[in-house]
């Protein structure tokens, strides 16, 4: 299957863009004296020695290429592995692009879904904060005291704001979290939680919402203009929406399944299904208003609403009101609706 002009118009449109986005962060970190401080040179070097041993096939994201790797393998061959073999996920790390999107299929059948890295903080950041909740539940770390865990949360909601103190909190990981639980468990759930983000946009691609029905080049330029926006809203954008998320769902449900099978940690995967309630959260950041649907999405709160859905058909009542409980916990008591200035309470609704 071929993904060559997904791959060449990525490059074209993002010229400085890395092709393996990881390694060029770990050669970046080791001339940086703040992180080598923390770290051991040689695991360093050994793991830049394994990033450049692995071809990347699917990204230019060791992640978004390990989920695309996953899931395409625990499927067996079907329409959907035939359709993933043909995307290329392209990683925006140079410019601020706050997104994912997928673009119009190209003529060799290829898709190229594209991710930026501000989206990957956000996820990283309320993954981090769920994290706090399960070393809680579970009791994981037992030197980790309640008032520590209080403490570490409210220094986690500032992150991405300049109050953060990045080199306190790590220092307060390293030293009363030497199993490492606090930075496992939350890799896990936002490993979950990217799966849902690019599976979306796959999911565009499966459903052919991005198929190009128009051969004649002059016609679909003509195509692209704006005259969508002078019309009400139409409603049948939004319905690709909600089908995407369906998609999203089912390739998360599946990138989940394979890690449970190939985990020898069990602490670590039961947490994966909060990768599900991640990606909802992340559609209410910076919105005061759940219920404000635009032109191109519905509103965030059926969004949430379909995904609590789809998560009680894939894993059952008892997981879904595990994680509403989640949802409310991250709301109502972790400070984190403070922060966004949520005005409706719509994780009660
Ligand atoms: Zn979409």
């Amino acid at each position: 299957m071929s993904r060559i002009e997904a791959k060449k118009q990525f490059y074209m449109m993002y010229p400085k863009e890395s092709s393996n986005i990881e390694l060029q962060n770990i050669q970046r970190a080791k001339t940086d004296k703040h992180i080598m401080k923390h770290v051991s040179p040689q695991y360093i070097d050994e793991f830049e020695a394994q990033l450049m041993s692995d071809t990347l096939q699917y990204s230019n994201d060791t992640r978004c290429d390990i989920i695309m790797n996953n899931v395409i393998k625990c499927s067996e061959i079907t329409e959907i592995t035939l359709a993933l073999e043909q995307t290329f996920i392209g990683f925006i790390d140079q410019s601020d692009f706050n997104n994912a999107r997928a673009k119009q299929r190209y003529h060799d059948g290829s898709c190229l879904v594209i991710i930026g890295r501000n989206i990957i903080l956000d996820l990283i950041h309320i993954s981090e904060i769920i994290t706090l909740r399960y070393i809680q539940m579970f009791q994981l770390v037992p030197s980790v005291s309640d008032t520590l865990l209080n403490e570490w949360r409210s220094k986690l909601i500032l992150k991405r704001t300049l109050s953060f103190d990045a080199e306190g909190f790590e220092l307060s990981l390293i030293q009363n979290d030497p199993e490492e639980y606090f930075i496992g468990i939350s890799a896990a759930i936002l490993d979950a939680a990217i799966a849902f983000i690019i599976g979306h946009e796959c999911g565009h691609h499966f459903l052919n919402h991005t198929k190009n029905p128009y051969s004649d080049s002059e016609f679909a330029q003509f195509m692209k203009s704006d005259w969508k926006n002078s019309l009400p809203q139409l409603s049948d954008r939004h319905i690709k929406e909600f089908e995407a998320d369906i998609f999203a769902s089912f390739f998360t449900f599946k990138f989940i399944e394979d890690i449970r099978i190939r985990s020898c940690i069990p602490q670590f995967d039961f947490a994966q299904e909060a990768g599900f309630i991640v990606a909802a959260i992340h559609l209410f950041l910076n919105k005061s208003d759940p219920t404000m649907e635009t032109l191109d999405h519905p509103s965030p709160f059926y969004r949430y609403k379909l995904i609590m859905t789809n998560l009680k058909s894939l894993y059952g009542p008892d997981k879904s009101e595990e994680m509403k409980t989640l949802v409310t916990w991250i709301c109502e008591e972790s400070g984190f609706a403070d922060t966004q200035k949520w005005e409706r309470q719509w994780w009660s609704q």
